[in-house]
């Protein structure tokens, strides 16, 4: 067997302990996962009630082309259907894009640290990858630029980025569109977009129409809370939808995938409410940092990287003791750090009493 080369250098994607794993293994009653950045408070119940009315569906294959959750997103979104493309969670998406435009002659650019996926992808299609160091948590767009060569084919953006939790400022992002050459594609990764309060945050989604080598890739993992129906789409150019669509799998968003989004879309309420209530999370954790003299970066997201200057594995390993599972920050870049995603307010009052006597 002769296997690609660059496949024998990578570990499979590892993304946490699970909550099962962890009761086992420390004999706890209750494990609250705060590592991989979902909804706390769960989904709508309007989600709850469509996926009750389509059980039924189960013996019978999803829509290949997700008609009805694809209108419905498309109004909502105000752009046409043609201009999106679906995925078996945005993990999905960023495959089938490196699968269609990475191989051993092209060369791709992104961030570093940012989501662990593009350049796990960017590895199994052989492409060579420049990474370019974030600046004091941005990235660093000219830098980027820099990087860039004529057989750069891809760059990925991840805004806001994961794990810092900062955005991309709409004048460096344009500025960047305006040089970046037609034939790269710019990935712009909003898997947290809906969490976002900045003033000045913009729509990327309307960029699609001035630029026609940027897809925004956004997901139902995260506020919507359907993280494990795996649902994500990305919007572009219909070019663009029209090159990535023959190498997606035929039935890659699931029925219940489908219905669940649709009716999520429809609940704009619940959204707000688990925005509104994210932001009172992270003051919490905010407020504990200020306290306690530690340093973060200020997040527009439902996570917070804090720098506790030692080794993020071991604040990790002293919450996952007494039942917390977050993320150390050693995987992710940020050695001594830990990501912790913004939970209920009780669920971070426990965890902060319990770094509290850490402390
Ligand atoms: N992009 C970013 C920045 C993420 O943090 C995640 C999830 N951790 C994803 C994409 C993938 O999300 P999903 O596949 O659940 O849509």
């Amino acid at each position: 067997m002769r296997w690609k080369e660059q496949l024998l250098t990578l570990t499979p994607y590892q993304p946490g302990k699970s909550i099962e794993s962890v009761k086992k293994q420390f004999q706890l009653e209750q494990i609250i996962k705060l590592a991989s950045n979902e909804n706390p408070f769960g989904c709508s119940n309007m989600v709850l009630s469509a996926l009750q009315s389509n059980l039924l569906n189960m013996p019978i294959y999803p829509d290949g082309y997700a008609s009805s959750m694809r209108d419905e997103l498309a109004a909502f979104l105000q752009v046409e259907p043609e201009k999106l493309i679906f995925g078996n969670g945005s993990d999905n998406l960023i495959q089938i894009i490196s699968r269609a435009l990475l191989h051993p002659g092209a060369s791709t650019v992104m961030a570093t640290p940012t989501f662990s996926q593009y350049r796990h992808n960017a590895v199994i299609e052989g492409a060579v990858i420049k990474e370019v160091p974030l600046l004091n948590g941005e990235h660093d767009l000219h830098g980027m630029l820099d990087a860039m060569d004529e057989k750069t084919n891809v760059v990925w953006l991840c805004s806001p980025n994961n794990p810092t939790g900062t955005y991309i400022p709409e004048t460096a992002l344009l500025a960047f569109l305006e040089k970046v050459p037609s034939s790269c594609l710019v990935v712009l990764d909003e898997a947290y977009y809906e969490y976002v309060v900045a003033d000045d945050y913009y729509d990327a989604i309307s960029l699609t129409s001035k630029y026609p080598n940027l897809i925004v890739l956004r997901t139902f993992s995260k506020i919507y809370g359907l993280a494990s129906l795996r649902v994500g789409y990305g919007v572009a150019n219909p070019a663009i939808i029209k090159a990535l669509e023959p190498g997606r799998e035929p039935f890659n968003v699931n029925s219940f995938g489908q219905a669940a989004a649709l009716a999520a879309i429809e609940d704009q309420e619940f959204v707000e409410e688990c925005k509104k209530k994210n932001r009172t999370g992270l003051q919490q954790y905010y407020d504990f940092c200020h306290q306690h003299g530690l340093e973060y970066f200020p997040s527009q997201t439902n996570f917070i990287l804090i720098d506790f200057k030692i080794d993020g594995d071991t604040v990790f390993q002293y919450l996952l003791e007494r039942g917390y599972i977050v993320r150390s920050g050693k995987a992710l870049g940020f050695p001594t750090s830990v990501r912790i995603t913004v939970g209920t307010t009780e669920q971070n009052e426990g965890l902060l009493r319990i770094l509290d006597e850490f402390l």
